[in-house]
């Protein structure tokens, strides 16, 4: 490639990439940054209301301080009563009990349940004293003053104990949760209104590309529309990063640069990552901090790139949007989750199928492969170039060829990601 005629070919940027990494070291670096980033950072977290945490990883283990129900409680409409006097009372043997009260819940029945009597009684109201037992409704006949009782029942029957909820002292949700609607319902009713979280990673979006007009604008000429910035974004936070809209970023040196030093957790450059002219993101990473990884023997992404400015972490993503996607998705995505407190897999659904027919591919290399999925079959795309991005859409999800696979034959059972 070098030609001393022609200095601009002495350039190391049109030498293409010299050797490249292999993807699980790549994911390695990311790994061992993660390790690193938490043992300088260990304390990453925020408060977070009750309103706004499903979805949210939980930073430490919450401990109820309460009981719920800190009092015990009717489990049932019916009446409170003493289990005892109950005993034999069937259809055709009833027993009457006079009725002396109501406890509502929120509004008790502040006296004694004593030999014969007994206590209108609401589910969630607190039992009253003496009454050991709630006889539901549907096994009796009642008036304003008299219970005529249908059926028996036993000590404890109908009756919530204290504590049988949520016990003092017990552990109700533990580090590392994917926090779910129901658990902001539960440490309501231990009375917490506010817990603490992982924080969000911030993540920057820089979308570098001359030709490339804002996401949403019809392409004009030569100009084409920016597809990388809407799917990054959405792809950010499906893994847990910030609220991150990307910012265009002139095909020059200073603005890259410049754009590269703003504080952030992750930066994803979309775009010019490569060896070429126009590809400054790898010199500028290089000099600004380490670029630990450029190039990875895998297609599509091979021009990826990852390093880190100070604690930054920053990824060099192909402008090629399936490209884009994939180098995402097994490096950028696996940070942002990692920063997050989240499970470092991938967040799609798995499933066993069959390849319809051969997929080739190159040992050495790890090829990402679309498939059409119907039932157990997986059919790969014809169409599945990096610039393709619609092979992704009509795609119902991808499966990955090992590094040291010459390819699949059809029939193969695989694994397919669903996206
Ligand atoms: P690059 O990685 O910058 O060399 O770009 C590789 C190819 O992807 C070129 O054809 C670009 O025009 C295209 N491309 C780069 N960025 C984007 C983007 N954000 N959206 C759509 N296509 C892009
Ligand atoms: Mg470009």
């Amino acid at each position: 490639m070098t030609n001393p005629a022609n200095p601009k070919f002495t350039d190391v940027r049109m030498k293409g990439f010299g050797s490249r990494s292999t993807v699980e070291a790549a994911v390695a670096w990311i790994d061992s940054s993660l390790a690193n980033a938490n043992a300088v950072d260990p304390d990453r977290t925020e408060p977070c209301g009750l309103f706004e945490l499903t979805g949210r990883i939980l930073a430490k283990d919450i401990v109820s301080r309460i009981n719920v129900p800190g009092f015990t409680r009717s489990m049932m409409d019916g009446f409170a009563l003493r289990a005892d006097e109950t005993y034999g009372a069937t259809a055709y043997n009833s027993l009457a009990f006079q009725v002396i009260g109501t406890s509502f819940p929120g509004r008790p029945f502040e006296g004694t349940v004593r030999s014969g009597t007994a206590v209108r009684i609401m589910t969630g109201a607190p039992m009253p004293d003496g009454a050991d037992a709630v006889l539901p409704v549907e096994f009796t006949e009642w008036t304003e003053n008299t219970l005529t009782a249908m059926a028996e029942v036993s000590v404890g029957k109908n009756v919530g104990a204290i504590g049988e909820d949520v016990a003092d002292g017990s552990v109700l949700l533990k580090v590392g949760r994917v926090l779910r609607p129901q658990d902001a319902g539960v440490l309501s009713s231990i009375g917490c209104s506010s817990i603490p979280v992982v924080r969000r990673p911030v993540v920057r979006i820089l979308i570098t590309g001359n030709e490339l007009l804002p996401a949403g604008t019809a392409p004009t000429g030569y100009q084409i529309a920016d597809a990388n910035g809407p799917m990054l974004k959405a792809l950010v936070e499906r893994d847990g990063g910030g609220q991150a809209l990307p910012q265009f970023v002139k095909d020059d040196r200073s603005s890259l640069r410049a754009a590269m030093l703003e504080p952030a957790d992750v930066i994803l450059v979309s775009g010019g990552s490569s060896v070429g002219q126009e590809d400054h993101a790898p010199e500028i990473l290089k000099e600004l901090g380490t670029l630990a990884i450029h190039g990875i023997a895998m297609r599509p992404s091979s021009p990826a790139g990852m390093g880190q400015i100070g604690s930054t972490f920053v990824f060099l993503l192909p402008g090629n949007p399936v490209s884009c996607l994939c180098a995402y998705d097994f490096f950028a995505g696996r940070a942002i989750r990692g920063l997050g407190g989240r499970s470092l897999d991938w967040p799609y659904a798995k499933k066993d199928v069959v390849l319809t027919r051969k997929l080739v591919s190159t040992v050495g290399r790890v090829d990402y492969a679309r498939v059409k999925i119907s039932g157990t079959e997986a059919e790969p795309l014809a169409i599945s170039g990096a610039s393709v991005l619609s092979s992704t859409t009509q795609a119902d999800g991808f499966i990955i060829i090992p590094a040291d696979s010459e390819g699949l034959p059809p029939h193969s059972r695989v694994t397919a990601y669903l996206y």
